[in-house]
């Protein structure tokens, strides 16, 4: 259910965004042409085969860090690093071994982590003379790689998830249980029912389908308790934990307005009489696991701070894996006018990419602003998984060429005939016809608009393919 999590650690410009960048790739071209995403990302989606897993690259690991956002950073990266379920490890085959290096190997065989040591740059050198210096950081088999050209990068990603097969899968699970079943003993005590189970015995599969998938994430501190305790505080929740994960996720079930819910935490909430509380730190990796395995987000942004690149990443994700959105910028109480002026410039300046979600100004400590979330929140889920049948995307797309048709390429024009989906969750639009390779990013955004204002498809991403027959 959650997918396995590879870390990329080593000292600045060892080659960890190219590589990041070369594993990533697919998925981010889906997402390339959004004016104001970020360039600079950290979190993605690789994929072997049919395996897919999450790559976190944590540049800006500062081993000697002192105080302050370098604290943090080195904090962040550590509990990075403790989440993987893999490390892997680079160094510079040209430059050698350097202090940073023997600090950061210190550090990963403090951890216990499972590490693959890749030896990068090492394009065009002997296979045994670019790896033969790096045995001495203990680190077991050293792999060369080189990130820019691609060598060795698919045999890499093969060892690390080889590394997962034993032991990954079911090795931690049961634990998790047996703290919610204690959990579940304070029931008489608060009045309210909480229900343990596990998740193999619950639920139809026609119930699963019409549930909704949620996952509120955002940075420490924004409100995520405080609204999850508004949203089902007083509603019959089930808590079910996730057997056969590493990670200790759970999945919280409740109903509100005849609307069945699932939340995934991403906090490791507890109840504590009658709220939930997160009893855990914030963490990067359980945030982008829970993005990744619900259909509907509620990103949640502070309206007391700056919008900060690490809102901006999560964004971004997001948007890379096409999950219906809606914004909560949250703690609207008490502001004056000029204070959400300064938040609402922020938003457009940098989360303008996000532009088909809807923003709502919410309090989640008063409770205002709920309902209105809620109901953006099931529309983003009902046009996420929109049913668009052939006939009407065919009628919508051929009023849309007539009306503008696309340019032309040399001497050809690109001939559309006709459109069916290909996907929900986002909706994928597949497009055929002749010498589509030319279609430009404009147009494609133009026929967005189109099937996105004839559908109504409000709170989510939108992907359209094109299929040229020869
Ligand atoms: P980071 O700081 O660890 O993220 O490193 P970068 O990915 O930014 O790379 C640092 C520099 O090394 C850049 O100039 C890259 O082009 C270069 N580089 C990355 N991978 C390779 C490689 O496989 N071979 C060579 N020759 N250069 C590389
Ligand atoms: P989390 O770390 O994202 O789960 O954040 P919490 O829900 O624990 O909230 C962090 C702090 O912000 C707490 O002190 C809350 O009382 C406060 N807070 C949460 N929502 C609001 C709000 O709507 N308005 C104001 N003024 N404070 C809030």
């Amino acid at each position: 259910m959650f997918k396995p999590v590879v870390a990329l650690v080593g000292r600045a410009n060892v080659g960890k965004s190219t590589l990041f960048n070369r594993l990533t790739r697919s998925r981010a071209a889906l997402v390339a042409d959004f004016a104001g995403l970020t360039r600079d990302r950290h979190y993605g989606e690789g994929r072997l085969g049919n395996h897919a897993y999450l790559v976190v690259d944590t540049g800006g690991f500062e081993p000697i860090a002192k105080e302050g956002i370098m604290v943090e950073m080195a904090r962040q990266t550590e509990q990075a690093i403790a989440e993987a379920d893999v490390v892997i490890f680079l160094v510079d085959a040209r430059a050698g071994i350097n202090a940073h290096d023997h600090e950061i190997a210190r550090l990963l065989r403090r951890a216990g982590q499972r590490v693959l040591l890749a030896v990068n740059k090492a394009e065009g050198m002997k296979h045994g003379s670019a790896a033969a210096e790096f045995y001495e950081l203990g680190l077991g088999e050293p792999y060369p790689i080189s990130a820019s050209h691609g060598d060795g990068v698919v045999d890499l990603i093969d060892n690390a998830l080889s590394f997962l097969d034993d032991g990954v899968a079911g090795q931690e699970s049961g634990q998790e249980a047996s703290d919610w079943t204690s959990e579940a003993d304070e029931k008489e005590i608060n009045g309210v029912d909480v229900v343990v189970e596990d998740v193999a015995e619950s639920g139809t599969e026609k119930d699963k389908y019409h549930r909704i998938k949620l996952a509120i994430v955002g940075r420490p501190n924004v409100g995520k308790s405080t609204l999850i305790n508004t949203l089902i505080g007083e509603e019959r929740v089930i808590a079910f934990d996730l057997p056969g994960t590493t990670r200790d996720a759970i999945e919280i079930e409740f109903e509100k307005d005849g609307t069945a819910y699932t939340l995934i935490d991403t906090a490791g909430l507890r109840r504590r009489g009658k709220v939930f509380q997160a009893v855990e730190k914030f963490s990067v990796i359980k945030t982008l696991q829970a993005i990744e395995a619900c259909n509907v987000v509620v990103l949640m942004l502070d309206a007391h701070t700056e919008i900060s690149d690490q809102d901006a990443h999560i964004a971004g994700f997001i948007l890379e894996t096409g999950r219906a959105l809606v914004i909560a910028i949250n703690k609207w109480d008490g502001l004056d006018d000029h204070a959400r002026d300064r938040i609402k410039r922020d938003f457009e300046r940098k989360l303008r990419f996000l532009s088909f979600a809807k923003v709502h100004t919410i309090s989640a400590l008063k409770g205002r602003g709920i309902q209105p979330l809620i109901k953006s929140v099931k529309q983003a889920h009902a046009a996420a998984f929109a049913k668009l049948p052939t006939p009407r995307l065919t009628r919508v797309l051929h009023a849309a060429v007539e009306q503008q048709p696309p340019p032309r390429k040399g001497i050809f024009r690109p001939k559309m005939r006709y459109a069916h989906q290909g996907g929900q969750n986002p909706p994928l639009i597949i497009v055929h016809g002749n010498a589509l390779d030319a279609i430009p990013d404009s147009y494609r955004r133009y026929l967005e608009t189109r099937f996105r204002t004839e559908f109504k498809l409000e709170g989510t991403p939108l992907r359209i393919e094109f299929k040229s027959s020869q």
